[in-house]
């Protein structure tokens, strides 16, 4: 119950719970013989009742069978007015009382036991009057008869419409759904029917028949048999439970399992994102998903990996604020918000434009060995309370690997990665190509290289400075990974000099790929003092097996011929070597 509903609930619950018990001290008062001659067996029926409500158990699942029902039915019928009602609102004292030491979100309060007592008491007397009006009471002595069972199931019909009658009202004053109430009620009605009017039936026989005592036997009889059943449905919940959480760690390994695996073999840092996203993707909801990298010295989060609804979206640096990826940021710690437009969180964070459409954020630091946040691992849901404390639990755990694969991939990025044009480092280019070469002799398909020098770069700083050469630099590093296909590896192998690894391209092909660098490159403009300047590059090209097939250098040896050959020519030319 949502605390705004409490006094509402309280209220209602004495406004029931004061009548009902003024009207049960009133018919006692007229009818002081039956409690003082019936007392110890209203008290008997009395806990026989609570004790079963409390050792309530299910024989199906979702489905929860007590048996206090058939003894308030056998009460209407062999016990006289007022009894059945006394014992119903001892039931919901004791009973209540009884549940709530089970079960702490059951509240043992003053309501409860209000409300309980209110029902219990208009459906005994409603059930009372029935047996009043229609003279159903069974006589000492009787046997099984259709007229005994009519009774009891016209009882219990009785007795359940008022009692869901009056549920329905309590659970609107609760704020709570009632579409699940009754759904519930629905399911375990018929199975309610069919075990409580028979063994009702069977417990005024006995009382009828044989006496009070032989009634107290059958009644200690099925609560034995009901704490039996009780304890194996806790043991059976146990079970599910250990189960289910079987389940998730075997899930969450699963899922660190291929973080660390897909990490050794992919060392490029957007495919670490990926296989990061992937994987918190199949445990908790990840309508959004974010990785945010920290620059400490210039206190700027780079949003290197976003996506949203299944779209990649673009890259972006935003300086450190108050939302609550800079709040992870600054704290070091995990923040888990339930709902952005309640408002009602425990940390102070403000919304980010981020976060529209998004209701509930859980957000993990990913933290270094040295213990310094270097980023924030984000997922961000549409639904409010969308995050448990498991799924943050299973995010942390995620978080720590990708927090050291992510480190790596920067590191390995470093050292393999030019910063001025993203490009690979020469270092790299020949190890690649050296792997190509045995692969393509292995299975005997062709691959070519691309070696490529800018044309009269030299003119080109004289005249406007170092730094608009390396903005120029820059672009065609743009230009060159833009014409390029994922699995080709280009390569800054010199100042202004660029090579390019095409695995398994034909020289015919690889000429078309060449044309086309060589045409972009030469349309780059860089604004410069209101001028827009550029200049051509020149590219040779060699083929394996056709231009050498002995080696990786003898390859390189080729493809320079050929470019030193488009320079002879007249530069902005693409030559191929024989
Ligand atoms: P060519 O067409 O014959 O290649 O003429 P070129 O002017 O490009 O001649 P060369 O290859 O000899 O000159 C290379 C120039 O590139 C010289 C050097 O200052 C410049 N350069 C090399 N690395 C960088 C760099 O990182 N940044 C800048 N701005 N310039 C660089
Ligand atoms: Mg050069
Ligand atoms: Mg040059």
């Amino acid at each position: 119950m949502e605390p705004a509903r409490r006094p509402a609930f309280a209220t209602y619950s004495i406004l029931m719970g004061l009548p009902a018990y003024a009207a049960l001290a009133w018919l006692a008062a007229r009818h002081p013989g039956v409690v003082a001659g019936g007392g110890v067996r209203i008290a008997v029926f009395t806990v026989l009742a609570a004790l079963s409500w409390r050792f309530s158990f299910s024989i199906f699942p979702k489905t929860s069978i007590s048996l206090d029902m058939a003894y308030i039915l056998t009460a209407l019928l062999v016990l006289p007015a007022p009894s059945a009602s006394l014992i119903g609102a001892g039931t919901a004292i004791l009973g209540s009382f009884l549940r709530s030491r089970e079960e702490a979100t059951f509240m043992g309060n003053f309501s409860v036991v209000m409300i309980n007592s209110a029902i219990l008491v208009a459906m005994t007397l409603a059930g009372q009057s029935l047996v009043g009006y229609a003279g159903v009471a069974v006589q000492p002595g009787e046997g099984l008869s259709p007229a005994l069972i009519l009774s009891l199931l016209t009882l219990f019909l009785l007795l359940n419409t008022v009692n869901l009658s009056l549920m329905t009202v309590s659970i609107g004053v609760r704020g709570e759904p009632l579409l699940p109430y009754v759904r519930h009620y629905g399911s375990i009605f018929l199975m309610e029917l069919f075990y409580t009017v028979p063994l009702s039936a069977v417990m005024v026989l006995l009382y009828n028949r044989a006496g009070f005592p032989a009634f107290v036997l059958l009644g200690v009889t099925t609560l034995f048999a009901s704490v039996l059943l009780k304890n194996l449905n806790l043991a059976q919940e146990e079970l599910r439970r250990g189960n289910e959480e079987l389940t998730h760690r075997a899930q969450q390994l699963q899922a660190l399992n291929s973080i660390s695996r897909e990490i050794t073999a992919n060392l490029d840092l957007d495919g670490v994102f990926e296989t990061i996203h992937t994987q918190c993707a199949r445990l908790v909801d990840a309508t959004s998903f974010v990785i945010c990298l920290y620059n400490r010295e210039r206190a700027e989060i780079h949003y290197a990996y976003v996506v949203r609804d299944g779209k990649r979206r673009e890259a972006r640096i935003e300086p450190l604020g108050r939302d609550a990826i800079s709040w992870v940021i600054k704290s070091g710690k995990a923040v888990k918000l339930r709902d952005l437009l309640a408002r009602q969180e425990d940390v102070p964070v403000e919304l980010s434009e981020m976060d529209p459409g998004l209701r509930a954020v859980l957000a993990i630091p990913l933290v270094r060995l040295d213990n310094e946040v270097t980023g924030v691992l984000s997922v961000g849901s549409p639904r409010p309370d969308a995050y448990t404390a498991r799924d943050q639990e299973t995010l942390s755990a995620i978080g720590q690997t990708a927090a050291i694969a992510i480190e790596n991939a920067r590191y390995y990025e470093m050292a393999t990665v030019d910063q001025l044009t993203k490009l690979y480092l020469k270092d790299y280019f020949h190890q690649r190509i050296d792997e190509e070469l045995n692969r393509a002799r292995r299975y005997g398909h062709a691959f070519s290289v691309l070696m490529m020098d800018i044309d009269s770069f030299k003119e080109l700083n004289d005249a406007h400075g170092h730094l608009a050469g390396d903005r120029f630099l820059h672009r065609v590093g743009e230009v060159i990974k833009g014409n390029l296909r994922s699995h080709d590896i280009p390569c800054r192998y010199g100042g202004e000099e660029f090579a390019i690894l095409l695995p398994e391209t034909e020289p015919a092909e690889a000429i078309v790929i060449a044309e086309r660098i060589r045409r972009t490159v030469g349309e780059i403009r860089i604004r410069e003092n209101r001028r827009m300047v550029g200049t051509t590059i020149s590219i040779g090209i060699a083929s394996y097996p056709r231009s050498a097939r002995r080696s990786a250098s003898d390859l390189l040896r080729k493809a320079d011929g050929a470019l030193y050959q488009a320079k002879r020519e007249g530069k902005d030319k693409v030559i191929a070597a024989a």
